[in-house]
């Protein structure tokens, strides 16, 4: 099975877009709940973990701040 992961700053897709036509989710506040904000109208929408998680598709683009394994 198929675990979706995302992390705090990812653009994601939800399976429904959102009623303005745009459909790519900025995660701004990961906890018990997920709260997201529209990236078209910057309508923001807070949803509990599990609802969040199926609802969303996938991740379009992850956050940069992945971590600091770029050390050379
Ligand atoms: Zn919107």
């Amino acid at each position: 099975m198929e675990r979706k992961s995302f992390q705090l700053g990812d653009i994601v897709q939800m399976k429904k877009p959102h009623p303005c036509g745009t459909n790519a989710w900025k995660v701004i506040r990961m906890g018990m709940d997920i709260r997201m904000k529209c990236t078209g109208c910057g309508h923001s929408v807070l949803l509990p973990r599990s609802r969040f998680e199926k609802r969303m598709k996938k991740v379009l683009e992850p956050s940069r701040e992945e971590g600091k394994q770029d050390q050379s």
